[in-house]
């Protein structure tokens, strides 16, 4: 039997917070504080979780959705990171419902990369990830147009990110933490090495204050003003790159397997994902200066729609059924975003943890060293090794709309359209045919 959780419950939970002290307060409700939130909880440690918006709805909704060890990461000699990259996506795609493989093609010829060097490399991959087999070359049988020599193909993980999110958020709301989205962190206080949270309960309208000891960053983009909020002087030094996807119609690419390519643009690597009804193409990887930049700019439609023509053909702005973007934090020097590392760095002072950067696969492993930290500081010992665990299961859906309101929090009609069912981007007609009756669901529930 799944738990509610749901506006009900959210009410419920808001109401007694106040009085009392929390082992960890997690501020920032992606797929990053959503793994260190479920860890902890099962652990039994008294955890509350706030969120600004939607859980999952800042980068964790944005990525490319790839369980991967990262390819393109052992041409900068990062092989640790994609090892344990790979370590996890195994573990992901064994434990996670809705994960899966897919077959990439890595295309070979004109502009794309040479035999050797994608052999080389797929051949470390796979080593890597716990595999070995010499990476075969199909042929270009008219899967591809003229100028692709052909393929080389390897399997790699893919899972909705913002859906992983939820697994974790409502896996830790069963191991009682509390979890309250629509919750933004605004400001704090530290009385006797205890911390005073302020926070806006948007549903409601209304300011409230909950303490803990331990308080834990995850807040993606919005690092740097949470960690002001919390009394820091000075800003972390991160840069921010912006990623953009596109998504068309299916009939655009029928083919099943996805295809890495390069951009014909400027060689960049790029990725084409058919899902279901639709086609997912990207990414870009462009600095910005603004966290909340989730804008999708025609320069960078434009992008990828040129990019991608020596592989989809002539394809115009028409051709785009929706778009979303994210920002990734990176932590590093240079000027070239491709190019600064993708893994995750924590820092810790005066019982405040910062978390940054970081991928949606390895998210696992940031919850483990949050969790060493906490067990530190508390000076309690913490079953940290194969944690944390996705134990949620989505259980009997008669009417899902319900299904998401009543146990996974959804508390307006786009946590459904978009994070809970994904029909903002896997439907072609970006969910409109689902609106109305998702709305419906909503007034009925609402008013009972
Ligand atoms: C274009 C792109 C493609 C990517 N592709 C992949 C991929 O294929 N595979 C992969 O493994 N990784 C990928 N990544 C990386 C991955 O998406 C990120 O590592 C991950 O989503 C970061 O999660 P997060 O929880 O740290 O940040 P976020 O998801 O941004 O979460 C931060 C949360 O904090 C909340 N918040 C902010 N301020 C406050 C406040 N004051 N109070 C309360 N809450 C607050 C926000 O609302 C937000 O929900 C990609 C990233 C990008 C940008």
């Amino acid at each position: 039997m799944v738990k509610e959780f749901s506006f009900r419950t959210r009410k419920r939970d808001l109401e007694n917070i106040e009085n009392e002290i929390f082992d960890v307060a997690v501020i920032g409700g992606g797929i990053t504080g959503a793994g260190i939130t479920n860890l902890l909880a099962q652990n039994g440690l008294k955890v509350i979780m706030l969120e600004k918006s939607d859980f999952g709805s800042g980068t964790s909704q944005g990525s490319s959705k790839l369980l991967h060890g990262g390819l393109r990461y052992l041409q900068n000699g990062q092989f640790a990171l994609v090892r344990e990259l790979l370590k996890e996506r195994n573990y992901l795609l064994k434990h996670m419902e809705i994960a899966r493989m897919l077959e990439f093609r890595i295309l070979i010829g004109k502009g794309q990369w040479k035999k050797g060097t994608i052999r080389l490399g797929l051949n470390l991959y796979s080593m890597l990830g716990g595999k070995s087999g010499i990476p075969r070359f199909h042929k270009n049988n008219k899967e591809f147009p003229p100028g692709i020599d052909g393929f080389f193909s390897y399997r790699d993980g893919w899972c909705d990110d913002s859906r992983l999110v939820m697994y974790h958020v409502v896996s830790a709301h069963e191991n009682g933490a509390i979890c309250l989205n629509y919750c933004e962190f605004k400001s704090s206080s530290n009385k006797d090495n205890v911390h005073e949270l302020e926070f806006m309960d948007i549903v409601g309208d209304s300011l409230k204050k909950v303490k803990a000891k331990i308080v834990v960053n995850c807040a993606g983009p919005w690092a740097n003003t949470v960690s002001l909020a919390l009394g820091n002087e000075n800003n972390h030094e991160f840069k921010m790159s912006r990623g953009v996807h596109i998504v068309l119609s299916r009939d655009k690419y029928p083919g099943k397997a996805a295809v890495v390519f390069r951009s014909s643009l400027d060689e960049r690597q790029m990725f084409i994902i058919p899902h279901d009804e639709v086609v997912i193409v990207g990414t870009t990887d462009t600095f910005t200066e603004n966290s909340s930049d989730f804008t999708v700019d025609e320069q960078s439609v434009r992008y990828i729609l040129q990019s991608s023509k020596p592989v989809l053909g002539d394809l115009s702005t028409e051709d785009v059924k929706s778009s979303f973007a994210g920002i990734r934090v990176l932590m590093g020097e240079g000027n070239d975003p491709g190019k600064i590392s993708r893994d995750f760095s924590i820092t810790e002072n005066d019982g405040i943890i910062h978390v940054f950067g970081g991928k949606l696969t390895n998210h696992r492993v940031a919850a483990r060293k949050v969790a060493k930290i906490v067990s530190g500081k508390l000076s309690i010992r913490l079953q940290i090794k194969g944690k944390p665990e996705i134990t949620y299961k989505r259980g009997n859906q008669d009417n899902p709309y319900e299904y998401d309101i009543m146990h996974e929090c959804a508390m307006f009609p786009e946590d459904i359209m978009r994070r809970r069912e994904g029909y903002s981007i896997y439907l072609p007609d970006g969910g409109k045919s689902r609106e109305e009756e998702i709305k419906k669901t909503f007034r009925r529930m609402m008013d009972d």
